[in-house]
């Protein structure tokens, strides 16, 4: 179970770019929050700031009831899925998978068994000797949400995982990602600029305007539906 609370959370670039203002949310154990909104509005500097990857300016992150601003990256009990997934070229999918956990120094059977599980439930059994380049784009999607999945983090944080995929593949991952999302029910925020993304996706919508929140609501409460 996990809780978070977003208070009043702003941050400033350089004293004079305001990319995120008194943003505000609770997220429930169990969300599947999406942030939308247009190109330059502030959804990757707020996931940043979950991360742990970008500074706070103002305003309190919570997690559990532990204040989260000054918590390294590292010491976060989240996981993220980046756009341009990240992989490391030269390991194999395996490698690939186990790397954040053999960092943290889990024992080699526990890195075996969470790695061969998240394989099993994103159908990369037979790809784990794999190098990246060796993978087709849905496949090495898989692999970056399989490295996350093995952190089996309280938090699941993705930045527009889908947008280098065509069309069809978008299609086909949104659905596996929910799918997934059902099975782990793992937290998660979601970014996107996309609305379908959001609509089919989200337990909860966040839409972002010049860092601003507009709108949160369920998707049905958010937009009309034809
Ligand atoms: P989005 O993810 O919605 O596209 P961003 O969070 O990337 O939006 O950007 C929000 C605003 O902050 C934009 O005006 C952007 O130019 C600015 N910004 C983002 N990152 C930096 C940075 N490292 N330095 C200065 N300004 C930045
Ligand atoms: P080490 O990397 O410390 O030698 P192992 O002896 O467990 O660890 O594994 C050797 C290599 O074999 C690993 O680095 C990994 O690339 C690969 N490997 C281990 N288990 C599997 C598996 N179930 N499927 C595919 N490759 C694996």
């Amino acid at each position: 179970m996990v809780k978070i609370e977003l208070k009043n959370i702003s941050k400033t670039y350089d004293k004079d770019v305001t990319a995120v203002k008194d943003f505000n949310l609770e997220i429930e154990d169990g969300d599947f929050i999406v942030l939308v909104g247009p190109s330059g509005c502030g959804k990757s500097t707020m996931l940043r700031m979950i991360a742990g990857l970008e500074e706070i300016t103002d305003g309190e992150f919570v997690m559990d009831d532990r204040l989260m601003n000054d918590v390294p990256p590292k010491s976060r009990d989240i996981a993220m899925v980046f756009q341009n997934y990240a992989l490391y070229p030269h390991m194999t999918v395996y490698d690939n998978m186990a790397f954040a956990l053999k960092m943290r120094k889990f024992k080699k059977e526990e890195i075996k068994k969470r790695v061969t599980e998240a394989a099993k439930i994103l159908g990369l059994e037979d790809y784990l000797k794999r190098k990246p380049r060796a993978l087709s784009g849905g496949q090495r999607q898989r692999v970056a949400l399989g490295r996350a999945i093995v952190r089996d983090a309280k938090l699941f944080l993705m930045d527009e995982p889908l947008s280098n995929l065509d069309a069809k593949l978008r299609f086909q991952m949104r659905a596996e990602i929910s799918k997934l999302h059902n099975r782990l029910k793992t937290t998660t925020v979601y970014v996107t600029h996309d609305q379908t993304e959001a609509m089919t996706m989200a337990t909860r919508i966040v839409i972002m305007k010049d860092g601003v929140i507009q709108q949160v609501g369920a998707p049905k409460d958010v937009y009309d539906y034809p």
